[in-house]
């Protein structure tokens, strides 16, 4: 031991070589030590399949929780990573994506609809029922009162300007289409997604 070298040192750096022959002397590599291990952490976990939602490459992901096979423990993401299957990115994700577990845990994220009434600074909880019935209700009200059947030449158009939908580019392509069907059935001409390639 060098005079330079302190008593903690010493062991750390000796533990770190007698494991280092171990694995070695079960002829495994760093990187099989790590698939071998792997499992084990995600054992317990149950996997599901989604997209990532930020942007519009719409990566595959998997998601692995735990917690609700016991059903005493309020289920809880544990783990996300690429899905090696999903041919968009066939395992990678950008850093945005490989920092999803941060989003889903932070605590600004949005769960539920809310809503601020007019003359009101204050948000409050409503419920997915009143939520969608108020967006119908709105948009059957803004619909009625802008309609054009025709334009200014008499030519018919049939179209519903004053109003749009932001719909997402990470939807399949039967959302999509179902989407599309129900918003230009409406005369809705204003539609869009964050896709941008
Ligand atoms: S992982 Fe990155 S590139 Fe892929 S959808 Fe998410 S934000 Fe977009």
């Amino acid at each position: 031991m060098t005079a330079q070298m302190t008593r903690r040192q010493f062991f750390k750096v000796t533990a770190g070589g007698v494991a280092s022959v171990g694995l070695g002397a079960l002829g495994l590599s760093p990187e099989q030590v790590q698939a071998a291990t792997r499992p084990f952490k995600l054992e317990r976990t149950t996997e599901a399949r989604n997209i990532c939602p930020y942007c519009s490459v719409s990566c595959g992901v998997l998601m692995y929780s735990i917690g609700d096979k016991a059903k005493n423990v309020k289920a809880e993401i544990i783990h996300i990573e690429g899905d090696p299957d999903n041919p968009v990115n066939r395992g990678t994700l950008c850093p945005k994506g490989a920092g999803l577990l941060d989003m889903i845990h932070s605590p600004n994220r949005l769960k539920y609809p809310e809503v601020r009434e007019a003359g009101t600074s204050e948000w409050k909880r409503i419920s997915w029922d009143e939520a969608i019935t108020r967006i119908a209700t709105h948009m059957r009200a803004d619909r009625d009162a802008n309609f054009q059947a025709k334009n200014a030449d008499g030519v018919t158009v049939n179209r519903w300007q004053s109003a749009g939908f932001l719909a997402s580019s990470a939807a399949s392509n039967e959302a999509g289409y179902l989407t599309n069907k129900v918003l230009r059935g409406l005369g809705m001409t204003a539609i869009d997604t964050q896709a941008r390639i």
